[in-house]
Formats: C-alpha cells, sequence, structure tokens
C-alpha cells in the first residue's frame, strides 16, 4: 500500500489537514507499506516556500515520517506539457478565454433556472467548443491560453457511448458518500462534469491534471483525501483512462469541522497546527481533536 499527502503550501497546515495526513500516513504504515509527501504548488502566485517548511515541520512534530524524496509539482511542468501535447495532438483541447462571469452569462438565462454545477462550478456551456474536424491540431499547442478537455470527443475517443459505465473502489464513504464500486455513465460526464480546464493560463496545468499524473508518477495505490473531492474523482478516472493508467483505490474522508459545523477553511489561522503547538497542545492532544486514535496501532 502506498498512501500520500498532497498539501498545497499556500497557508498553515490546520485540523482538517493534520486529519488527513494523519489518516493517509497510519493507514500506510499499519500495512507495512509507505507514505508519500507531494507539495501541490503549481500556483506559483500564492505558493510560498515558508509555508512548505511549515508543512515540514507541523508533520515531523505530528510524528509523521514519509519514505523517499518529496516531490513538488513545481518541478513536473514537463510530465504536464507532454501530457497536454499528447491529448491536444488527439485533438481532445481547445483553448478557452471565458472567465467566470462569461460561463456564468452564458450557462444561465434568468428564466432557465439554475444552471447544473460540476465539481468545478458551473458545467462550461461550452462557448469556445470548436465545431467537429479541428484543423488546428496539427498546429503546436499553444501556451499560455486556459485548455479545456472536449467532454464528448474525450469519451469518443475511448469508444464510450453515453450509457457507458466508468467506475472507482471507494473504501472511505466519508461525509455520507457510498462504500464500494462507485460507477457513473459516460453521460454524467458530459451533464454533471463538462469540458474541465486541464491547464490554466498561468500555470500550465491544473489540479486534475497534475493530480492524475502525479499520482501514477508516485506509484500510489490508495488515494486518500477529504470527501470535498469525491465527486472530482470522475474526472480523474476518466483522465486515468485517457492515459492508460490505472485507477487507484480512493479513501474520501469525512470534513473536520468548527464548532458550528462549517468546514475549515484552507487560511483558518486559529486552527493552525502552529497554534496549537505554541498553546503547549501535543500531538495526542491533536489527534484527539480530530478524533483519531491515539496510537498508531490502535
Ligand atoms: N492539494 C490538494 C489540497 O490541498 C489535495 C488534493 C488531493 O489530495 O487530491 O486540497
Amino acid at each position: 500500500m502506498r498512501t500520500r499527502f498532497a498539501p498545497s503550501p499556500t497557508g498553515p497546515l490546520h485540523l482538517g489537514h493534520a486529519y488527513s495526513a494523519i489518516l493517509a500516513h497510519d493507514m500506510a504504515r499499519a500495512a507495512g507499506g509507505q507514505f508519500l509527501l507531494r507539495i501541490e504548488d503549481i500556483d506559483r502566485s500564492r505558493s510560498r516556500p515558508e509555508w512548505e517548511r511549515q508543512i515540514q515541520r507541523d508533520l515531523s512534530w505530528l510524528g509523521l515520517t514519509w519514505d523517499g524524496p518529496i516531490l513538488r509539482q513545481s518541478d513536473r511542468q514537463a510530465a504536464y506539457d507532454t501530457a497536454l501535447d499528447d491529448l491536444w495532438s488527439r485533438g481532445l483541447l481547445y483553448p478557452c478565454s471565458c472567465n467566470r462571469r462569461d460561463i456564468a452569462a452564458a450557462a444561465g438565462a434568468p428564466n432557465e433556472g439554475e444552471p447544473p454545477m460540476g465539481p468545478d462550478g458551473i458545467v462550461y456551456p461550452g462557448t469556445c467548443r470548436p465545431a467537429a474536424n479541428r484543423p488546428w491540431r496539427d498546429r503546436p499547442r499553444p501556451r499560455n491560453v486556459a485548455l479545456r478537455l472536449d467532454m464528448r470527443a474525450a469519451l469518443a475517443s475511448l469508444g464510450l457511448a453515453s450509457g457507458d459505465r466508468l467506475s472507482f473502489i471507494e473504501t472511505g464513504g466519508g461525509e455520507g458518500t457510498s462504500v464500494g464500486q462507485i460507477a457513473f455513465a459516460a453521460q454524467e460526464l458530459i451533464d454533471r462534469v463538462g469540458d474541465v480546464v486541464l491547464a490554466r493560463r498561468e500555470m500550465g496545468s491544473s489540479y486534475h491534471l497534475a493530480v492524475v499524473l502525479d499520482d501514477a508518477f508516485q506509484g500510489i495505490t490508495h488515494v486518500v483525501r477529504g470527501a470535498d473531492l469525491f465527486e472530482a474523482t470522475r474526472i480523474h478516472v476518466l483522465l486515468q483512462r485517457l492515459f492508460g493508467l490505472s485507477t487507484p483505490l480512493y479513501h474520501h474522508h469525512r470534513l473536520i469541522r468548527d464548532e458550528n459545523g462549517k468546514r475549515l477553511a484552507k487560511r483558518d489561522d486559529a486552527r493552525a497546527i502552529a497554534k496549537y503547538r505554541e498553546d503547549g497542545a501535543t500531538p495526542s492532544d491533536i489527534r484527539k481533536m480530530v478524533r483519531l486514535p491515539t496510537s498508531r496501532n490502535g
């Protein structure tokens, strides 16, 4: 078994991160497996080396050890480029210049009800999607533009008809999600996911592309992460199919909430692990706060 913790170095680790990291770590250790650390720093404008150092300090303080070198997404652009070139040459990507406001305006005429929402927000209404037969796909892939996956074309390229099903195995079931084989029809990817962004203008990748390529590169067998990413997993399964990668097991865990039941925000500094440490908490206090056994094997 090989698990990973994949924080973005854009702020302090808080209780929610600690829960995710400890869970992934303990699962791997209990199985005699490996636990890897990946720094998801594709967003250069928000990532800071000092946050990465702080993350490492916090994880070590929590008593977590990771195997092998740390993988940084900022070192992986060549792999992302190769994958994007591949999809581009297969005619599955197109440039998109829409911003959020354009998308909201195109998706929702006021009398048509709420536009369908997917894992990344409003399902893209297809404004920039080209008509069939893309003559431009023989040209080099454009840089510094957002690129979207043409979901219909992607499914067709895999020979998937609308009723065909894709699936993954879920072992976590956090936040009321189901456990077992999670199957979904190709049509759902069209209706409820749509043409996701695989390269952002200013980043050269997107979370979905990077996470799929990196989990495969690191040989992750069990992806342990928050249930907020459960819906996004359908995108990841499709990308694995497009790249011929195997699908790991997924363990989506419950989310850590504050006393009002609200999910901890990324930048909830009041619940930063460093703050608890300064206030005299011990690592086993943190385990208790997130309702995890205090002995690793317990
Ligand atoms: N970097 C992501 C986050 O901090 C983790 C994504 C994942 O585990 O797949 O939310």
